[in-house]
C-alpha cells in the first residue's frame, strides 16, 4: 500500500524528467515538425483548436492507459499506481501549460497565486526567443527560483 504511494509520487515526479527530456531533445529535434505549430501560433492562439503539438498528449496517454489496464487485468496494484501517476502529471501539465499558460479555456486568467505565476514567467522564457538554438526552460513543474521575483 504505502509502496504504491510512493511509486504513484515517484512517477509523478519522474514524469517533469521525462517531459523535460522529451521536449529539449524530441521535440527540439527530430519531432520539431510536431511541436513548431506549439511555437508558431502561440501569439495567435485560438481557443480550443488543436495544435499538431497536442499529439504529445497521446503519447503519453497510452504507457499510462496499458499500466492501468494491465494491472487491473492482472489484479496487481503497482501498474496501476505508475499508470496513475502518469496521469496526474499529465492532468496537471494540461492545467498549467495548456490553462494557466495559453489560456485555451477560461480559467485561472486573473490568478494572483504566486507559484503559478512563477510558471507563466519561467514559460515566457521559452516562447521569447525567435532563434531555434535559444530556448530555455524545457521543463514546467520545476525551474529556477529566480522566476519568483
Ligand atoms: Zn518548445
Ligand atoms: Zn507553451
Amino acid at each position: 500500500m504505502i509502496l504504491n504511494f510512493i511509486l504513484f509520487i515517484i512517477s509523478f515526479l519522474f514524469m517533469e524528467f521525462v517531459a523535460w527530456s522529451n521536449h529539449k531533445y524530441v521535440m527540439h529535434g527530430f519531432m520539431w515538425s510536431f511541436h513548431r505549430d506549439h511555437h508558431v501560433n502561440v501569439t495567435q492562439q485560438k481557443k480550443g483548436r488543436l495544435e499538431k503539438n497536442d499529439i504529445f498528449f497521446l503519447i503519453y496517454a497510452i504507457p499510462a492507459i496499458i499500466l492501468i489496464i494491465t494491472g487491473l487485468m492482472t489484479g496487481s496494484d503497482s501498474p496501476v499506481a505508475i499508470g496513475a501517476g502518469i496521469t496526474l502529471y499529465g492532468f496537471t501539465y494540461f492545467m498549467l501549460h495548456d490553462v494557466v499558460y495559453h489560456h485555451r479555456l477560461p480559467l485561472f486568467k486573473n490568478t494572483t497565486n504566486r507559484y503559478l505565476l512563477a510558471v507563466k514567467r519561467a514559460h515566457d522564457a521559452h516562447h521569447r526567443p525567435k532563434t531555434a538554438d535559444d530556448f530555455d526552460n524545457f521543463g514546467l513543474l520545476i525551474f529556477s527560483g529566480k522566476y519568483f521575483k
